[in-house]
């Protein structure tokens, strides 16, 4: 059993309130492994950690969607409290322009970090998507995104995974475990009473999951190409009306989500990166009424998806 678990640390968009942190997203991948992974993190993200009971020395890589300081600008104080508690694991960073940031971060101030900080840039103009990581049980993606500065979106997505479907087998004749599965797994077939039996004949594909986070961004046919057919969809909603003059804004309104999420085929969708306009959460609950599978980010929800 596998399962994804998203704590949402922040949820604000630019500056915060009362109850809403800068932006930050922990997501923790468990299998036989566990993998703990961080979606921007802005100011004030390693208490956000502490507040949420999770634990920001298991964190294994660091993904920045944009260097807008509401999104970064928590490294400083994460980076150095990881150094104090003896981390010796080389930590990558991922962001666009990582190597010019990283630098940047790394000459201010007086550090003596114990640990290797690798910046990994991440290409921020075309419509390619770009592989980041290929673990053995997932990948992550990235694509370029609309925010007037350099800006992508992350996909998380976890392999498609080979079972044995155990009625298949038994109407087959098979017994119910021996090495022959493992021999038909690894080489794709094997025999058994001279008959040759295929890995397709015993065995159904349990897709994998996939969640998205777009990082601040306008609607852009880069994020739907990226959220295509994704489990969730988790989305700069800065806006909760289409007003005017808002284009300057370079965010995404509710609407313009919900178009992205439809073409997208996204199955759930968590609205994030929520301005201050809105205190009021059930005036937010109103407006997303008619619509189906769409959630209102806040800070220290979390969503397991299995
Ligand atoms: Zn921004």
């Amino acid at each position: 059993m596998t399962q994804i678990e998203i704590t949402f640390l922040g949820t604000t968009a630019a500056v915060p309130t009362k109850v809403r942190n800068h932006p930050a997203i922990h997501l923790r991948y468990q299998s036989e492994n566990e993998y703990c992974y961080l979606f921007d993190c802005g100011e004030g993200t390693q208490r956000q950690i502490l507040y949420s009971g999770l634990n920001f020395m298991r964190i294994d890589e660091i993904f920045i969607t944009h260097l807008h300081a509401d999104h970064f600008a928590g490294l400083f104080g994460l980076l150095e409290s990881m150094s104090l508690e003896g981390r010796k694991k080389p930590l990558r960073i991922f962001a666009p322009e990582a190597e010019k940031f990283v630098e940047a971060l790394q000459s201010v101030g007086y550090s003596s970090k114990n640990f290797a900080v690798i910046p990994r840039n991440v290409a921020f103009e075309g419509n390619e998507i770009e592989r980041l990581v290929d673990a053995e049980e997932f990948t992550v993606y990235a694509i370029p995104v609309k925010h007037g500065i350099p800006a992508v979106a992350y996909a998380f997505v976890e392999k498609d995974r080979i079972k044995i479907d155990k009625a298949k087998a038994k109407k087959l004749g098979l017994p119910e475990t021996g090495p022959l599965y493992r021999k038909i797994k690894a080489e794709g077939s094997d025999v058994f009473n001279g008959k040759k039996i295929m890995l397709d004949d015993i065995s159904i594909v349990e897709k994998g999951k996939k969640v998205v986070y777009s990082g601040d961004t306008m609607p852009c046919s880069n994020i739907v190409k990226l959220a295509s057919d994704a489990d969730l969809l988790i989305h700069d909603s800065t806006f909760f009306t289409d007003l005017e003059g808002m284009e300057g804004a370079r965010h995404s309104s509710l609407d313009e989500v919900m178009r992205i999420a439809k073409q997208a085929k996204a199955k759930g969708v968590i609205l994030t990166h929520i301005s201050r306009r809105y205190q009021d959460i059930k005036e937010l609950k109103e407006k997303i009424k008619g619509y189906e599978n769409v959630k209102i980010a806040k800070d220290f929800m979390k969503i397991v998806l299995k």
